[in-house]
């Protein structure tokens, strides 16, 4: 068997409904940032109480594989979309887990408030057996962590993403200026039947149009 280095993946996950400009240029930036070998975006099951108008689970997996095709960096990653109901994040990291080499480094990334939000997580202290947590940080934040997250920022943050080390363990902090986008204001734009385009790849774009996705008369 010839040697292998230590693959360095990341995982984003987030509904893309639809993926647009912001998640993919983010998710770019962040590979470049933290010397990611593949960065994973998993799209999310929805709990079928969201908003309409809705694309189906199945439409938004396949905006995202469109929308990466072609930058190798990029995979798509479908195993929450294998179940009805939303996944805990702790289920989808040791499902990965079972499928990597026990040297592979797994980044999980993560916005400020999703962080902020881990201490209602399921199993939240278990997830950094199984990953490094990467947390997106807007440069204009200046909230505060919440206290019951003080101790484990003082034992785990490492300064330098890229001088990250181990399968898992360790939390940093990438600085990022997301793009002025949002699936949301994309929706929107649709349903008043306005131009998304160059929100979205063309790809996608192309897709959305083809398949009458967002339109206003399915909304509720
Ligand atoms: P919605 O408007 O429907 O709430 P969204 O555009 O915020 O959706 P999500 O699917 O919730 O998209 O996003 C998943 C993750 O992608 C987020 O947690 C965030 O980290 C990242 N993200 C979303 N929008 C941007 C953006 N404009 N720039 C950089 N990263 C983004």
């Amino acid at each position: 068997m010839g040697e292998r280095s230590a693959r360095r993946i990341g995982i984003l996950g987030g509904t893309f409904n639809p993926v647009h400009i912001g998640h993919l240029r983010g998710a770019l930036e962040v590979a470049e940032q933290v010397a990611l070998d593949e960065l994973r975006l998993i799209p999310s099951a929805r709990p079928p109480h969201r908003e309409t108008p809705q694309a189906t689970a199945e439409q938004r997996l396949a905006m995202v594989e469109l929308a990466v095709a072609g930058e190798a960096r990029l995979r798509v990653d479908d195993r929450e979309l294998q179940r009805q109901t939303p996944s805990f994040t702790i289920d989808t990291l040791e499902s990965l887990r079972a499928e990597l080499a026990v040297d592979d480094q797994l980044f999980l990334l993560l916005g400020w408030d999703a962080f902020c939000g881990l201490p209602t997580w399921q199993r939240w202290q278990a997830l950094l057996e199984h990953c490094h947590i990467v947390v997106l940080q807007r440069p204009d934040a200046d909230s505060e962590a919440p206290e019951a997250l003080r101790d484990l920022l003082a034992a785990r943050s490492v300064v330098d993403p890229q001088g990250l080390t181990g399968p898992g363990g360790h939390i940093t902090f990438v600085w990022q200026t997301p793009l002025a986008v949002s699936a949301t204001q994309v929706r929107h734009l649709l349903a008043q039947e306005r131009s998304v385009r160059f929100l979205v790849p063309d790809a996608v774009l192309a897709y959305i149009h083809a398949h009458g996705l967002y339109r206003a008369k399915t909304d509720s």
